[in-house]
């Protein structure tokens, strides 16, 4: 049996597209296309591409908020398929999302000491409003928070101050893993910074286990242990961090990291390394799904579709000539 704490084998969610005679399905959203994932306790997992890539689809299967249209998902060994009312209800609350708008999370009209006491109640983990509160100020307390800000509404917070309540949230009914959805999207680069320390504090200091959902491939790098690379739907790479940010093996990780803005204004300017816009998910490509942006692509790779297999230990790839784009990452970002 796998020691992951998490994990996902052949998972794929497809959503049908209307438009058809008599409202048929005219076609298909192949939103997460087969992806295999394992998550070790206490690891924080990065998974990292380009919008619309499938990142958000996983966490939102990973919450059933979404059903998965194949394959399997599993927390703690249990398929979450099979989860009956009791198990349901521990998985909620160990298993919780912080999505990347907080203002969109919460009740305009609800002050934040509502805002943290209610899940405490739907999910059972106190008895009375007493240890509630009790509970909510000791979390405020993790994220950095003055008890002040219970009284007042989300509109009365600054950005920063609404992303440390909404981690504290999910930090107060004591969740084993954590999915963070692009955290520092909606927070000023000055506050991103604080704010990824905080996470990789609460980590160490609360023992959680996180997947980290982001577009930042340095946000990714600073907080990963283990990072995957999505393309259409897919993991095209994944390998340790450090392995994937000074080792990549794949043109479209090679692209992204090239994309990384360069600290240098004398530094040369990077040859652009993905031709094009994303297909669309509707109609993909033929072959390996990035061939129509690989500037490497060959006959095959238009017509056969690459696995994802192990290239060097512990390092995946899907590609038909993994490394043929390696000399071309100008910039890595520091660890
Ligand atoms: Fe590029 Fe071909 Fe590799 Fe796809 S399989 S990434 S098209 S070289």
């Amino acid at each position: 049996m796998s020691d992951d704490l998490v994990r996902l084998d052949g998972v794929a969610k497809h959503f049908p597209v209307g438009g058809g005679f008599f409202g048929r399905t005219a076609a298909r959203v192949k939103a997460v296309d087969g992806v295999s994932f394992g998550i070790r306790e206490g690891q924080t997992f990065g998974l990292v591409g380009e919008s619309g890539c499938g990142k958000s689809t996983i966490a939102m299967l990973l919450v059933k908020l979404l059903e998965p249209t194949a394959g399997r998902l599993t927390f703690e060994g249990a398929d979450l398929a099979r989860l009956d009312r009791g198990a349901m209800k521990d998985f909620r609350r160990r298993v919780q999302i912080v999505f990347q708008d907080p203002y969109g999370s919460l009740d305009p009209r609800q002050t934040m000491l509502k805002a943290l006491i209610e899940p405490l109640f739907t999910l059972k983990v106190v008895a009375d409003r007493a240890a509630a509160v009790a509970r909510a100020e000791r979390a405020l307390e993790m994220v950095g928070l003055d008890r002040e800000v219970l009284k007042r509404l989300p509109h009365e917070l600054s950005g920063g101050q609404r992303q440390r309540l909404v981690v504290a949230r999910a930090l107060a009914v004591g969740p084993r893993f954590v999915i963070l959805d692009e955290p520092t999207s909606s927070v000023d680069v000055s506050l991103q910074a604080q704010i990824l320390s905080l996470l990789a504090e609460l980590k160490r200091g609360q023992g959680l286990t996180y997947l980290l959902i982001s577009h930042n491939l340095v946000v990714i790098r600073y907080m990963s242990d283990v990072v995957a690379v999505m393309y259409l739907g897919k993991i095209v790479e994944m390998a340790s961090s450090e392995e994937l940010f000074t080792r990549p093996l794949h043109p479209y990780t090679v692209a992204l990291i090239s994309a990384i803005p360069v600290p240098d204004p004398e530094a040369s300017t990077i040859a652009a390394l993905a031709k094009g816009d994303v297909p669309s998910p509707v109609n993909l490509p033929s072959g390996c799904r990035y061939h129509s942006r690989c500037p490497y692509a060959q006959t095959v790779c238009r017509e056969q579709e690459p696995p994802l297999r192990e290239l060097r230990a512990g390092h995946y790839g899907a590609c038909h000539f993994p490394g043929v784009a390696a000399s071309a990452v100008p910039y890595r970002p520091e660890s």
